[in-house]
């Protein structure tokens, strides 16, 4: 396995950290600090091989950066992920272990949780190590008690983004009697779901649990789909929120949707698919752009949380996503590519400002 020269290596840091008594194999990745310390999630993934973790955690650590940097937030990238089945391998012990690593590198890196990790196990990690964000009780902008969970604030945010996706792409005000597919009800995903169906939204959904499925079904009279028969079904909107790299050649080529806006983190399997969904017509709202409301919401657990502020923030990805989509029309440049452009000016703004 090589790290210098891997394609994806353009880090500060990577470290490689294993506990062999509780099992823990695990890569913590800073992309960059310039902006601030490295904030990302925690994922647990049986990673066919310890490569593809690392490729993993460096995509994932690189678009962190972008990701607060358009948000406007005085933090970095990082991300850090565990090898392993978190439904039969995770244990205290090696949580307990990840924590320890953390605290080793005396804040250069906050977790959260991602895919595979609940805030119970971050509340876990925190025993040995200060530095976790999305673990405090807080209150929703309308005053509800809530917990420390960001993925609300994530569904949030990409049910603003499509709202302003359609606008520009269908030229429509609102939601209602519109068709979206939506891949993965986990915790982002379902929530997703359930803001969509009360807006009038009729869905398709597709989830490997079959009880996520299931629930989708019952409480939102979602159509359930296959994973295959999802991306096969003539929709308005395809929402991935399960895992990254979904969006590919063989994919976009016959994916029947005028607009793709999701919670997954690195949609696209390679640069050249945002050149490809622009060619063909189909919107993009870039993904570090539409599903950075959880970050923003354990930012400002960080700092001082003002449900109100939290809230402005998290509308504010509409507002950024419009822009985007004005420069991509102008410019006929892809919408990715004019996301990334925007994230890159403002770290070379504060490098030269330093
Ligand atoms: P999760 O693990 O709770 O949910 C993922 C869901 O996707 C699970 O229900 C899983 O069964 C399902 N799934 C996996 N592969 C699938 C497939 N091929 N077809 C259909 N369903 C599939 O994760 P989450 O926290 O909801 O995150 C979803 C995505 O959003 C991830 O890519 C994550 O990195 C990203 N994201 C999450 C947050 C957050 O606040 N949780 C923030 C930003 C980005």
């Amino acid at each position: 396995m090589t790290v210098f020269n891997h394609p994806e290596f353009q880090h500060e840091q990577v470290h490689f950290c294993q506990d062999k008594a509780s099992g823990l194999n695990a890569i913590i990745a800073i992309h960059n600090t310039r902006l601030g310390p490295a904030l990302g999630g925690c994922r647990m993934y049986p990673y066919n091989n310890d490569e593809t973790a690392l490729t993993d955690v460096l995509k994932l650590s690189r678009s962190m950066t972008y990701k607060a940097a358009m948000a406007g937030l005085a933090y970095g990238g990082g991300k850090a992920v565990i090898i392993g089945d978190p439904s039969t391998d995770k244990n205290e012990a090696m949580l307990q272990a990840m924590g320890h690593f953390i605290e080793q590198l005396n804040g250069h890196y906050i977790t959260a949780e991602d895919v595979g990790t609940s805030v119970s196990d971050l509340l876990t990690i925190a025993k040995r190590t200060h530095y976790v964000a999305g673990i405090s009780d807080k209150l929703t902008s309308t005053g509800s008690p809530r917990s420390g969970d960001p993925s609300p604030a994530t569904a949030y945010g990409v049910f603003v983004g499509i709202k302003v996706a359609v606008e520009q792409r269908l030229g429509y005000g609102h939601l209602a009697g519109l068709k979206v597919s939506i891949q993965g009800l986990g915790k982002v995903g379902y929530q997703l779901a359930v803001l969509l169906h009360d807006a009038g939204v009729k869905l398709y959904v597709s989830d490997l649990n079959v009880q996520h499925l299931q629930k989708a079904v019952t409480e939102l009279d979602a159509t359930p789909l296959s994973p295959q028969q999802l991306l096969q079904t003539q929709t308005d909107i395809f929402a991935p929120c399960a895992m990254g790299g979904i969006l590919d050649e063989s994919l976009i080529e016959q994916l029947p949707v005028v607009i793709i806006a999701g919670s997954a983190n690195n949609q696209l399997a390679t640069e050249r698919i945002g050149e490809l969904l622009h060619q063909r017509g189909i919107l993009y709202a870039p993904d570090f752009v539409i599903n950075a409301g959880g970050l923003i919401d354990i930012a400002h657990e960080l700092g001082i949380h003002n449900p109100k502020q939290v809230h402005r923030q998290l509308d504010n990805i509409g507002h950024t996503l419009t822009e985007i989509f004005k420069c991509s029309q102008q410019q006929n440049c892809p919408t990715h590519s004019i996301a990334c452009s925007i994230s890159e000016e403002r770290i070379h703004q504060v490098m030269d400002a330093a």
